[in-house]
């Protein structure tokens, strides 16, 4: 399976990313990830993107271009994979293109999780996740089963992000709007396209993903 996860920031694309991991066994590409793991080794990636990601900007397509082109060549993506953040301008969709058409790989589709800005502010802001395995979680929207433990390793060590932070939500969502929002009529005109509402709780957006998996014919795990 090779799956595209589209929204704004705080949509849940991380989320149900990682639970189709789980379920599918492909791997889970987070572009967001991959670079906070390298601004946190003190790379020269990191040190390019940290102040672009610090201020709710995008990294340069050509960074990311190449970082995805060496991700998804790696052997855990042979099973397929699930992009989460990428791609996020046109001229990043049309490289994915172009790279998929080179190794031979046929996109199934792209799923957007459609959400009201309001909601983005609330659930970027109440999130948080395990400092130790990345778990995901929500001070309203999804707790931790016991207080201060992680549900999925027990490490009682959680993190927030320094971009989720009110001041920077604004600039991220503006982002959106104005260089990644243009790839949906992008991908419609391709017929790839397909919206799920994401608005609904988390179960009922998984039950909506795997309706279109089912309709695409991806076959069931
Ligand atoms: P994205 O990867 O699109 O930025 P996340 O998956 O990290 O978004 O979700 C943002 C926050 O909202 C997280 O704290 C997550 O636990 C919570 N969340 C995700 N999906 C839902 C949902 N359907 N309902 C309520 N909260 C959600
Ligand atoms: P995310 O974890 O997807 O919310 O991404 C966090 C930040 O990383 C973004 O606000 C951007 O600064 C940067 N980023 C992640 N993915 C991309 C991408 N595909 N293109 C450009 N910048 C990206």
């Amino acid at each position: 399976m090779e799956l595209i996860l589209l929204g704004p920031p705080g949509a849940g694309k991380g989320t149900q990313s990682k639970l189709l991991e789980t379920r599918y066994g492909v791997a889970q590409i987070s572009t967001g990830d991959m670079l906070r793991a390298e601004v946190k080794s003190g790379s020269a990636i990191g040190l390019e993107a940290k102040s672009i990601m610090d201020s709710g900007g995008l990294v340069s397509d050509a960074l990311i271009i190449r970082m995805i082109g060496e991700r998804i060549a790696r052997p855990d993506c042979a099973n397929g994979f699930i992009l989460d953040g990428f791609p996020r301008t046109v001229p990043q969709a049309e490289a994915l293109d172009e790279l998929l058409h080179t190794t031979k790989v046929d996109l199934d589709g792209v799923i957007e999780l459609k959400v009201d800005e309001a909601v983005l502010v609330a659930r970027i802001s109440g999130r948080f996740t395990c400092a130790k395995c990345g778990a995901g979680y929500h001070d309203l929207f999804k707790r931790p089963r016991h207080e201060g433990v992680c549900d999925v390793c027990g490490s009682g060590d959680f993190s927030r992000r320094p971009d989720d932070k009110a001041e920077t939500v604004h600039a991220r969502l503006e982002a959106y709007n104005a260089q990644t929002a243009p790839i949906l009529p992008y991908y419609r005109a391709k017929g790839r396209l397909h919206s799920v509402d994401g608005m609904a709780d988390m179960d009922a957006v998984e039950a909506q993903i795997e309706a279109v998996l089912r309709k695409i014919g991806v076959p069931a795990p």
